[in-house]
């Protein structure tokens, strides 16, 4: 839980957190190929080192995933630069995306400032609790978090301009291309756990149509379903 109100000073970071650490993170970003200048400089801001346990802190800004609790991670750095580019690479505006797989709630902080609204499901009830109240502390208010069964996408809030899924199913669960608006993206890894899995991008070309295609390898968690083994 985030106990105690967050200060400014706790938000900038000091020494291994401290602005200076980010940008060198960003210059590791650039070097691995990461172009998009509004991408880059929100990622310059977002204080990845409140996302983590504080014992992991000093960490924060390798560009690694790293442990969560409850088996899960943060998401690498670049990989969230990766899916929030080609999210943003769509020709459409992003008025309302869906992200599965809240965890620490960093990729979700970093899309935020692009779309107007963001849904973002977790199944696990202390990460989703932990990080509804962090985003809210955070002043993070056009992102809407969800307890649910994300492989079922969150067919209420659809159709979506955009869907990132950031722990791998074997394969593209069913429900979810049908909840792209047309012309849409869906960024999701596939793969079994112990094998090469990729990351695909799914476009809805019309009310029948799909194109998929492969992006580049990539090791997420798994994609968990309850209610659909
Ligand atoms: N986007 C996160 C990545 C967290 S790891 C970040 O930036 O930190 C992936 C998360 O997906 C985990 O928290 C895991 O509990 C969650 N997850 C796995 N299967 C899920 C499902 N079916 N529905 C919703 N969330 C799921």
């Amino acid at each position: 839980m985030v106990r105690r109100k967050l200060t400014t000073s706790d938000i900038q970071g000091i020494g291994m957190t401290s602005q200076r650490t980010r940008n060198r993170l960003i210059e590791r970003l650039r070097v691995k190929n990461i172009a998009h200048e509004d991408v880059l400089r929100i990622m310059s801001k977002v204080p990845r080192h409140l996302f983590m346990d504080e014992a992991l802190a000093s960490r924060s800004y390798e560009d690694t995933a790293l442990p969560i609790g409850h088996g899960q991670t943060i998401s690498q750095p670049y990989i969230v630069a990766r899916m929030t580019e080609l999210l943003l690479a769509s020709e459409y505006p992003l008025e309302r995306v869906l992200e599965v797989g809240t965890g620490s709630g960093y990729q979700a902080a970093v899309l935020a400032p692009f779309v107007k609204k963001l849904y973002t499901v977790e199944r696990i009830e202390t990460l989703y609790l932990h990080t509804r109240e962090l985003l809210y502390a955070l002043d993070y208010r056009n992102i809407h978090c969800r307890l649910s069964d994300g492989s079922w996408g969150l067919e209420p809030e659809a159709p979506f301009d955009g869907i990132i899924v950031t722990a791998a199913p074997e394969s593209i669960p069913q429900a979810l291309p049908g909840q792209l608006a047309i012309g849409a993206r869906l960024i999701i890894p596939t793969g079994a756990q112990n094998q090469q899995q990729e990351l695909r991008m799914m476009t809805r070309l019309s009310e029948t149509e799909y194109k998929t295609e492969i992006i580049e390898s990539v090791q997420f968690v798994p994609l968990v379903s309850d209610t659909n083994p």
